[in-house]
């Protein structure tokens, strides 16, 4: 029964929405829960699309006895909004932190929804450059791409920042959280959260599964980060793409198959003196990567640009 207290409350809001339109209400996105106070949302192996509204990388959310972090804002404000009523769906703590792994547009793009709820905005030193250089350019792609789930997609400023070297740790309340800044791999301002009370390792996107990786910083740079990370005591990993848990290190392994051979094919190509065109032109690698015909050729032109130098 609904009292007529609440239609009364209805007719007010009502009267609200037509001076000022509301965003549609928020859906709460889907989480799984992988360890305990541990959930991530499954980002979907598509392209940008208007249908997914960005959504096509891993979210965490971790809560701790006295706060909540969240770990990636989603790929539009539209989005970020259903990752919030998600977590109001499970606990009112407050969302202290959110901790940004890079600056690709799927996982930033939601950043204004939980800093305007009070949180403090996590990256990797590099980050405010990174966003500062690209994010008005990624903003411009993705209203084309996803229309009007980006409304009010805005660049946050990095508030607290973690140095290549200098690992930060965060408390949640007997829960803390490793940070650690890596240098250029995925991109020039990876970082990776380990959740040490659970031994979960959130990868951002220096970890890709099924989805095919994609190079948008060193080749090279990223094998060696990933001899790195292979040292991590965790006993699961997220990956920025791919199931939202996996066991570790072995998650690690059809990456750095995929990885070693390109380096290895681009070398030998450059070696004997062949054209970027024609190595274009060759098969593709084995293994069943999705989204293997736009990330292939995309993952060999950064390559030959950066092994010819060598
Ligand atoms: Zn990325």
């Amino acid at each position: 029964m609904r009292s007529a207290g609440v239609r009364r409350r209805e007719v007010l809001l009502g009267s609200v929405a037509l001076a000022a339109p509301r965003p549609s209400a928020a859906e709460p996105l889907p989480l799984v829960a992988i360890a305990p106070g541990l959930f991530v949302h499954a980002g979907v192996h598509e392209d940008f699309a208007p249908s997914n509204r960005g959504g096509i990388a891993n979210l965490a959310v971790l809560l701790g006895e006295e706060a909540v972090a969240v770990v990636d804002a989603g790929g539009s404000p539209a989005q970020a909004r259903d990752l919030l009523a998600a977590i109001r769906a499970r606990t009112d703590r407050p969302i202290r932190h959110l901790i940004l792994t890079h600056h690709h547009p799927d996982h930033v793009m939601g950043a204004g929804v939980f800093r305007a709820v009070g949180a403090r905005i996590w990256g990797h030193a590099r980050l405010e450059a990174a966003l500062r250089d690209r994010f008005a350019v990624y903003r411009a792609a993705m209203e084309r791409l996803l229309g009007p789930a980006i409304a009010g997609a805005e660049a946050v400023p990095i508030e607290e920042t973690v140095a290549i070297g200098k690992p930060r740790r965060i408390d949640l309340g007997g829960r803390p959280l490793e940070l650690v800044a890596w240098p250029t791999a995925h991109t020039d301002c990876d970082l990776t959260v380990f959740d040490l009370g659970t031994d979960t390792l959130l990868a951002g996107d220096l970890l890709f599964s099924r989805r095919m990786p994609v190079i948008d910083g060193s080749l090279p740079g990223w094998l060696a980060v990933m001899d790195e990370l292979a040292r991590i005591p965790a006993a699961r990993v997220v990956p920025g793409h791919g199931p939202v848990s996996a066991p570790w290190p072995e998650a690690l392994g059809p990456q750095r198959r995929y990885l070693e051979e390109l380096a290895a094919a681009v070398r030998r190509a450059i070696r004997a003196g062949r054209s970027l065109p024609a190595l274009l032109a060759d098969p593709p690698p084995a293994g069943d990567w999705l989204l293997s015909e736009d990330n292939h050729p995309r993952n060999i032109t950064a390559a030959y640009k950066e092994l010819e130098w060598e």
